[in-house]
This record gives C-alpha cells, sequence and structure tokens, in this order.
C-alpha cells in the first residue's frame, strides 16, 4: 500500500484509556497494517489499572507515563474551563496528545491517533473542542481519530496518504452499537461504557477541591483521595477511614508517612491519620471516629494506632453520634 513508503510514517502513538473506543482505534490501525504504540497518561484520579488490564486482555502493547505534575498544573488554570465537576476535558485531552507527540518524537513514530468519536461526549468531542484539543497538543496536524475521521477535516496523515482515508471510519454521536457490532467481529473485550476518570465524579472532587484551596494537593495527598472517607482534623491534618477491604487495601498500600489506627478486638477499618505530629485531643477523637464505624464493635472499645502502620500503642475510646462524625466529614458519599 502506498502508505507504507516510509517506515516512520507507519507508527503511531495511540491515547489508550482501556474503553471500547480507544481498543478500537488502536485495533483498527493495526489491522490496517501501522505499527501502533498504545500510551496511557496517568496521574492519582487517572488511575491506570482499567488501561492496563483491557490492553492485556486484547493482546495490545501498553506504555504507561505518569504525569501528575503536567496534570495538576494544567488544572490550575485550564484554557477551556471545568466540566459539571472538577474535570477539565478539553485542556486534559490537550495534554495527553502534548505527552503523546513527545513520546511519538522520542520513538520515531509518524503520527498520533485516538478513540475520540465525534459528538460522543458533550464537553469535549464536539467539532470545535476537537479543534481546540488539537490547538492545545500542539501536534494538531499530526492527530487522526481512526473512528471519526471521514467526517473530520484532513490532517497530514491523510494528506500525505500516509493513511488511506478510504479505509478510516465515519462513526459519530452518542450510540454505541456500532462500535459494539465492531467488537463483537473482531473479538475485542471490553469494560461496560463509563463516565470519565475521578475528576467527573462529585464526591472525589469535593475531596480535591478542599485539599487544592488549602494547598496540599501534593501528589501524595491526592493520592490517598481514592480511598475511605475523608475528615479535617485541622490544617495539615486529615483522618481517612477504610469503607471495606478495598479501601483498607488501598490505604496501605499508598504506604503513606502517617498515624494508622486500627481496632484491637474487632474486624474493622483502618484509620490514617495524615500527619505523625497530633495532639492527644486529635488522636482520641481520631480513634473515636475509626471505632464509630465498626458496627460490631461495642463502645467504648480499644484502638490501636502507631506510626508507619506498626500499631503497638492503644487508647480507649466511644463512639460518636452520625451528627458529630459529619462535623467533620469533607464530603458525603
Ligand atoms: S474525563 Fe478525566 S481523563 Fe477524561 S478527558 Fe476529562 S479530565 Fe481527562
Amino acid at each position: 500500500m502506498e502508505q507504507h513508503s516510509n517506515s516512520k510514517h507507519t507508527s503511531a502513538i495511540a491515547l489508550f484509556s482501556g474503553g471500547l473506543d480507544s481498543i478500537l482505534a488502536v485495533k483498527w490501525m493495526q489491522n490496517l497494517g501501522f505499527r501502533v504504540y498504545a500510551a496511557h497518561f496517568s496521574a492519582p484520579y487517572l488511575p491506570p489499572e482499567k488501561a492496563i488490564h483491557y490492553a492485556r486482555e486484547n493482546g495490545i502493547e501498553l506504555i504507561v507515563r505518569d504525569i501528575t505534575a503536567e496534570h495538576l498544573q494544567m488544572m490550575q488554570n485550564p484554557v477551556h474551563g471545568f466540566g459539571k465537576h472538577h474535570n477539565p476535558c478539553i485542556d486534559c485531552h490537550g495534554l495527553m496528545f502534548r505527552m503523546a507527540g513527545k513520546l511519538m518524537e522520542e520513538l520515531g513514530a509518524g503520527f498520533l491517533i485516538s478513540g475520540e468519536v465525534l459528538g460522543q461526549r458533550p464537553m469535549s468531542q464536539h467539532r470545535n473542542a476537537l479543534r481546540a484539543v488539537e490547538k492545545l497538543s500542539g501536534y494538531g496536524d499530526l492527530i487522526i481519530r481512526p473512528l471519526s475521521q471521514k467526517l473530520l477535516e484532513d490532517t497530514k496523515p491523510v494528506r500525505e496518504v500516509w493513511v488511506d482515508k478510504a479505509a478510516l471510519l465515519d462513526i459519530s454521536g452518542r450510540s454505541r452499537n456500532r462500535q459494539m457490532a465492531m467488537a463483537k467481529e473482531m473479538g475485542i473485550t471490553y469494560p461496560a461504557p463509563g463516565g470519565g476518570c475521578l475528576l467527573t465524579d462529585r464526591s472525589y472532587t469535593l475531596r480535591l477541591r478542599e485539599l487544592l484551596d488549602r494547598g496540599e494537593g501534593s501528589p501524595e495527598n491526592i493520592r490517598l483521595l481514592r480511598w475511605g472517607r475523608h475528615f479535617r482534623l485541622a490544617d495539615g491534618i486529615k483522618l481517612i477511614v477504610g469503607r471495606n477491604q478495598a479501601d483498607n487495601e488501598g490505604l496501605q498500600r499508598e504506604a503513606y508517612h502517617g498515624i494508622y489506627l486500627k481496632l484491637r478486638d474487632w474486624k474493622g477499618p483502618l484509620g490514617l491519620l495524615t500527619s505523625n505530629d497530633v495532639s492527644g485531643d486529635l488522636l482520641a477523637r481520631a480513634a473515636s471516629i475509626v471505632l464509630s464505624y465498626s458496627g460490631k464493635a461495642t463502645s467504648p472499645a480499644y484502638v490501636k494506632y502507631g506510626i508507619d502502620n506498626i500499631c503497638d500503642r492503644e487508647i480507649l475510646v466511644g463512639k460518636l453520634g452520625e451528627a458529630e462524625l459529619k462535623q467533620d466529614m469533607i464530603a458525603y458519599d
């Protein structure tokens, strides 16, 4: 085929979220004979698990890059603002394409692709939004969207016939029927359609805003926002209480240097105080909150605590009422 005349023009970097459209875009281009490097750009609120899982399921090699610093900086003042919650989708896509462009230069690939579908998402995938994303990226003329490209303006890979436009698709709109039929035909495994990242989740973004407004938005603190119920006890001091096993494990995995709390005589939630330097009163309050989230434990009861998850001390506390618990809670979920 004509498009294979220059090896650089036969390889592309794909933005890969792990969702159906991104899997299809990669597979479609691979089937046309292109070498596709699927790339996932992660941050604490853009965890890579889904991308990793569905890349593996579909035999796609995945490159994961952490872009926390760049993403947090962009979020301070996104040119196109935020969506319903704290989701700066247009700027976010622009940034991801920018990072993909750098990867393209690094790997010597020729162009960029994504699974974006014209008209699928209200904020980020209407025609003007796609153009805005191109402009922000700095690589606009090298982007093609295989699923919708027949409906979009030609960019260099199409103009120069690295890619045969006739082999690309003309999908648009919110319905996923066509994509689902293609997935079936191509034997693709994919997740149920989801919203966006954690920045589209109300409860998560309330917690994130609280942190950013206080100037406490370090990557370590933001990573903790995924897990548990969050309580503000003082400036620089939060208590996080796991709601379930996954939360407890998540908090432990983060290995945050703080004071961990757990019930001595009952199974129950894990608590994490985000400072090692707390007064006796605050420690007692934190222990009471942790105890209050164990339905089975009697009150009063002993709560063990210690730095870095070595809980070698204990304190006797009583449970709190619901109104008292809500006083310190940052976002209800
Ligand atoms: S939903 Fe999240 S990851 Fe997706 S574009 Fe919006 S901000 Fe970025």
